[in-house]
């Protein structure tokens, strides 16, 4: 028997297939999509096996054997290996990277070297004390330990391992550990709280406060939280475990994230007209068995989640499972409790904040059957399940379902190839489809008036008949002319007012994107630069430290302008950190809860945001585009936006759909219960029609105006993009290659008569723009220029990409160059 094997290797000349024998004592074992460790150029590597023949392809004598099994039941499927073939080919990655996207990090085993005894006349001439203490190990031993502990045999060690006394052997260890967290107790026969704080300084604040947190608490808190949460450091907090007031010990993280969690089952709720109308088109689809795919277009509150509970139900019904994929960050406990409700143990979470393991674990309950619905984000899309029936996208528009570095597939993409393997059905929601989905499904409908199915489900009412939320938009420069400076306007300064004296809730959002923390003098203008990167140091108000998001750089912050020396250098902290200072001034008394990227850092620490805000223990939440996502809260009355237009500007093509669609979402929290809702949103540019298409709740005519644009300039979905980014130190150096390769590509779509105009109206066409420098320019001391291809038709753009970057990566022209390929990207930086 030969196995085919794909091996770990990320270089070009190794992305094929490699034969090597398997063993007698595996033949019953190994299949199609094991996971193996193999000789490799005199090393044991992992690689996955990806078909099984009779015959080699090469002479039979030269054959290497399988050296290990890894797992006794494929942590791949057949059909995932045909998925990681197509996923290379499409998205120009090597095939090795498209299978390490499929498995869990816990599986993506690494060479471990271990020495053991050799044969045993050599063993003779070794230390006895040496040759006992391995046999005790088990006969295996790590050769820094067997070092470590015998350091004056050293060069005993190195030369019996010369001469064959000592060997090496090499397999393949997982990743998985057992994470331990240093945690903070209570001593058992604690002092009270009194007695205690008499033994520590009064000047020692943090530590006295660290210390009133664990009694007001009771129970133990991981160093790190209660570090963060009392301001004390880590070392004062170990200082009061000096004095034995606290306890720290390496407690074992908490394995199923859900473990302690009632979930109080749900029963399925009799459907709205126009809920059952999508659902039996939804069941209709899976019992054709056709893989199609849908967009389930329907405004906040319609009621999507309903009809994905009750499809998924009947899916389960069909004994065949169900993949929900949702983003990141609507993945609260909610949104975990909705499908836990309903269908109990049979759900399996995964998301990127648990632990290695905790995802193993999640992941395992697929492989073994003993979860039939998958949900998670963007990577669930390789539940290894046998038979789906049916994949869920919620939000599909969200851009976090590509991945930004390689493989950067794009989950919709995959689920729409994986859906057709099983004959699935996909459900795509959303209440702002993107415009590629949009245009699909409306030629489509097209189709559909000819007879044909069509793929679009509109659900346009709320659950109930309940209005959508009145948006008022505000001109922020009348604000100024009439005298008012605040970053509140007087609309919205009131709104707040009378939400805070009758006791509602209120979401504030700071659209973040364009929105950063930097450094800046006042007289001259300077901005602090990454001295590696054409990009601007962000300031860190906490460690006052200048950093670069790309290389991670950092420096002090200055006291004077390294350019002019002037005093008046300002920092500009996070946007929020500013409202919520601005806030506390306004009303003083009001509780704020702020969500961004520096509170919710830590493990859950968004969740436990949410459900204090639940709980009514804060007048606003204030946040960047997380608090715009799925929150479902019956208090919240007010929406504000402080400033929609910052994410407008951006050189990026989809500035405007990302503008709508966060206004759409954010003003969707609003009012979704009894009391009814309403939404504020503060801009300098009202007469966008991102902004007045949101401020109506109109898709519809958002979507007329964007596609005009979008046809206008020539961009998706009147087309489709390839960017193709390279890189260098040397500057001549690149811009050479980079013309070399831009010539190639056009050689290659001249041969096929594809490069024609887009403008021309031909079916098929091919533009090569560039190449250009990159919007940044330069990044980690390489610089950095970039090709698009832009292409329309049923044109395999990534087959000619591959086959014009043949000779740059492979062949001798290859100079270094670092070439990155994103097919359909979703930000052209
Ligand atoms: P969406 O996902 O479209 O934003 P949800 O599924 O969250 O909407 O539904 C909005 C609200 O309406 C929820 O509180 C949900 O429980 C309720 N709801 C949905 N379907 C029904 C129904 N058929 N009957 C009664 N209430 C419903
Ligand atoms: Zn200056
Ligand atoms: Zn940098």
């Amino acid at each position: 028997m030969i196995a085919k094997v794909i091996v770990d290797v990320p270089s070009r000349q190794t992305d094929r297939p490699f034969d090597y024998e398997v063993p007698e004592s595996m033949s019953g074992w190994l299949e199609v999509g094991s996971r193996v460790g193999v000789p490799f150029g005199g090393r044991v590597l992992q690689g996955f096996v990806i078909g099984i023949a009779d015959s080699a392809s090469v002479d039979r004598t030269r054959l290497k054997m399988v050296a290990e099994l890894l797992d006794p039941v494929p942590p791949l499927l057949p059909d995932m290996i045909e998925l990681s073939q197509w996923m290379s080919e499409k998205y120009c990655c090597s095939w090795t990277q498209a299978l390490q996207a499929m498995i869990p990090a816990a599986l993506k085993g690494k060479e471990e070297r271990q020495i053991a005894l050799g044969d045993e006349d050599a063993a003779d001439q070794l230390p006895s004390e040496i040759a006992e203490w391995i046999r005790g190990a088990g006969g295996l031993v790590k050769l820094e330990a067997l070092i470590a502990r015998y350091p004056e045999h050293l060069r005993t060690v190195k030369h019996a391992l010369r001469s064959g006394a000592l060997a090496q052997q090499s397999s393949i260890k997982d990743r998985l550990s057992v994470k331990k967290v240093l945690t903070v107790f209570l001593p058992d026969a604690a002092p009270t709280l009194e007695q205690a704080l008499e033994q520590v300084p009064a000047r020692a604040a943090k530590q006295r406060d660290a210390l009133m947190m664990m009694y007001e608490r009771a129970e133990a808190t991981p160093l790190q939280e209660l570090a963060q949460q009392s301001g004390a450091s880590s070392a004062s907090i170990k200082a009061l475990a000096d004095k034995e007031l606290l306890v720290i010990r390496e407690v074992e993280r908490d394995r199923d994230p859900y473990k302690d969690r009632d979930f109080a089952r749900t029963r399925p709720l009799p459907l709205m007209d126009g809920q059952r109308e999508v659902f039996s088109r939804i069941i209709e689809a899976m019992a054709e068995e056709q893989g199609r795919t849908m967009l389930l277009h329907g405004v906040t509150g319609s009621g999507k989640t309903e009809v994905y509970l009750q499809s998924i139900q009947y899916c389960l019904d069909q004994e065949k499972q169900a993949i929900v994929l949702v983003p990141e960050i609507s993945l609260t406990p909610q949104m975990v409790e909705r499908f836990k409700g309903r269908f109990g143990d049979a759900v399996a979470v995964l998301h990127s904040r648990l632990s290695s393991g905790e995802r193993f674990d999640e992941w395992r309950k697929i492989r073994s059957k003993k979860a039939q619905v998958a949900i998670g984000a963007r990577s669930a899309i390789f539940a290894p399940f046998e038979r789906i029936g049916l994949i869920i996208i919620d939000e599909e528009h969200e851009s976090s379902y590509k991945q930004e570095e390689s493989p950067k597939y794009h989950a919709r993409d995959v689920a729409v190839r994986r859906a057709k393997q099983h004959g699935a059905a996909v459900v795509l929601g959303s209440a702002t489809p993107s415009l590629e989905s949009f245009a699909a499904a409306s030629r489509s409908a097209a189709q559909a008036a000819a007879g044909g199915p069509s793929a679009l489900l509109p659900m346009p009412e709320r659950v109930g008949g309940r209005p959508m939320p009145e948006v008022e938009v505000v001109d922020m420069r009348e604000e100024l002319r009439a005298g008012n400076r605040s970053m509140f306007s007087r609309k919205l300064h009131s709104a707040l007012l009378e939400r805070l004296e009758r006791g509602e809730q209120s979401v504030l959002l700071l659209n973040r994107r364009g929105y950063s923390t930097f450094v800046m003098c006042r007289s001259c203008g300077h901005t602090a630069t990454c001295p590696h990167c054409d990009i601007s140091l962000t300031f860190h108000q906490k460690s006052r430290v200048l950093r670069c998001h790309y290389c991670g750089h950092a420096e002090g912050a200055p006291a004077t302008c390294p350019s002019c020396e002037s005093e008046h250098i300002r920092y500009f902290g996070t946007g929020t950190q500013r409202v919520e200072e601005e806030l506390a001034k306004l009303y003083p008394g009001i509780r704020v809860i702020r969500m961004d990227v520096d509170t919710t850092s830590e493990k859950h620490a968004h969740e436990r945001l949410l459900k204090r805000f639940g709980d009514r223990e804060a007048d606003v939440l204030l946040g960047t585009q997380m608090v715009a996502k799925g929150l479902d809260f019956p208090y919240v009355t007010l929406v504000g936006v402080i400033a929609a237009d910052t994410s407008l500007h951006l050189p990026d093509f989809r500035a405007a759909e990302k503008t709508f669609q966060l206004l759409t979402q954010v003003a969707g929290r609003a009012g979704r219960h009894e009391l009814e809702g309403e939404v504020v949103i503060q801009t300098y540019t009202p007469e966008h029609y991102a902004i007045e298409t949101a401020r109506h709740h109109d898709y519809a005519a958002f979507v007329a105006e964007e596609l005009r644009h979008r046809s206008m300039m020539g961009y998706p979905p009147y087309c489709r993009l390839v960017l193709v980014t390279m890189s260098h130190e040397q500057l001549p150096l690149l811009a050479s290659v980079g013309e070399q390769f831009a010539g190639e590509l056009r050689e290659l779509a001249r041969h096929e008569g594809l490069l024609v105009p887009l403008t021309s109206g031909m079916p098929r066409a091919v533009e090569v723009l560039g190449p250009v420098a990159s919007p940044i320019a330069r990044m980690k001391d390489r610089y950095r220029f970039q090709c698009v291809i832009k292409y329309r038709g049923s044109i395999d753009a990534s087959a000619l990409v591959r086959r014009a970057l043949r000779p740059f990566t492979e062949g001798p022209q290859q100079k270094g160059i670092l070439f990155s390929v994103d097919v359909d990207p979703q930000v052209i930086l």
